[in-house]
């Protein structure tokens, strides 16, 4: 799996602060009656819930999330096409679900994986085309199977019975219609994990009031903080105003991440930052951007996994992976910055295996 550690792990951060009783939380959650009260609060709440969702809530939604599909609207893309019907925008998807694995994994952060993993959806298809994409087998090249409702539901009981901790949609929001209609299927048969969102955070406020309700954890990432360089890498001219907007309001609906007493995340918002070479993806401005708009205790995770791949291989900039100079700049800021929630991938996590998606199990550990 992928190295994510804690930040009280680093070697520079072993000591005094209250932000290192916080992180051990997430290694040890047994020791979580000794934090603030708010954390007492959201822990009996995870005693009490059984993350049964409403199919007929469900139903709605998936009605309203099939209306912003015609004229298509679903992502900020807004390319106005007819989807039912057939017609692709953008992101290439058609009218019904197209996925390409759906396997317990294990290369998320700890309390997504705790037990039998996450129970992963990764979906085809993608409304960016980041030239740097470790997925881009199935993002943009569309290696996928369409999929019914029902069959999707079943897929994702059998994540339920082999021991999942969560479902996690990867990448689905061209797909909401399909994933909130199987999502109903699923809730009439019985599924009762937290769902968890894995976004690129290039999303609108519509999708977002439409998962209102079902998403328990939001896994967004912030790619960026200049739209010169999201245009350049990843084709969307308005990504940060845009991603930005709509990773506040995720944590408007689900607010900073709760674990229950298995230290497993049951609500909450985890914000990914994938750190680029060069400070092409201005994760020290972004950090920035979170202190002044969220609070310190808002969970991020700094991930060092970047490798030189897809296109990214023919760009100046892009062509090779991040240094440990580079990287401890970053941490030393977020340090400094007075986060107390983070995870922090290991470098050596650039040494792990790069997914295969025409394999039954695309990733090497998992
Ligand atoms: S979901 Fe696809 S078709 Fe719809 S607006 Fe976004 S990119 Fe265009």
């Amino acid at each position: 799996m992928f190295g994510f550690s804690s930040l009280y792990r680093h070697a520079r951060f072993g000591s005094d602060s209250g932000a290192v009783n916080a992180i051990e939380n997430y290694l040890n959650p047994g020791t979580m009656e000794k934090k603030t009260r708010d954390y007492a609060f959201f822990y009996r709440c995870a005693e009490d819930m059984t993350f049964r969702l409403n199919p007929d809530e469900i139903r709605l939604r998936a009605a309203a999330a099939r209306s912003l599909s015609s004229p298509c609207k679903l992502c900020p893309r807004k390319c106005g096409v007819d989807r039912p019907s057939g017609q692709r925008g953008y992101c290439g998807a058609g009218p019904v679900p197209q996925v390409a694995s759906v396997i317990p994994h294990f290369g998320e952060e700890p309390p997504l994986i705790v037990g039998g993993g996450a129970g992963t959806i990764f979906f085809s298809r993608c409304n960016l085309s980041c030239v740097f994409c470790q997925n881009h087998q199935i993002s943009q090249a569309g290696i996928g199977s369409l999929i019914t409702a029902e069959e999707l539901a079943s897929k994702i009981l059998d994540l339920q019975n082999e021991g999942c901790c969560n479902i996690e949609p990867v990448s689905p929001g061209h797909h909401l219609p399909g994933l909130l209609a199987a999502l109903a299927v699923a809730s009439d048969q019985g599924l009762g994990l937290p769902i968890v969102y894995n976004t690129n955070g290039y999303e609108t406020p519509e999708a977002l009031d439409i998962l209102d309700g079902i998403v328990d954890v939001y896994l967004p990432d912030l790619k960026y903080s200049s739209d010169e360089e999201a245009m350049r890498y990843s084709d969307a001219a308005d990504y940060v105003a845009t991603a930005r907007s709509a990773i506040l309001k995720m944590h408007s609906q689900v607010g900073d991440m709760v674990l229950d007493e298995d230290g497993r995340a049951v609500r909450g918002l985890i914000l990914r930052l994938l750190v680029l070479p060069g400070n092409v993806s201005g994760t020290l401005e972004n950090l920035t951007w979170i202190r002044e708009n969220l609070p310190p205790s808002v969970t991020i995770s700094l991930m060092a996994q970047y490798a030189p791949l897809h296109r990214a291989s023919q760009d100046p900039l892009l062509n090779r992976r991040i240094t440990e100079e580079e990287y401890d700049r970053i941490l030393d800021f977020a340090w400094d910055m007075g986060f107390e929630n983070a995870f922090i991938q290991d470098l050596e996590s650039q040494e792990s295996g790069i997914p295969d998606f025409r394999s039954v199990k695309p990733f090497e550990w998992d």
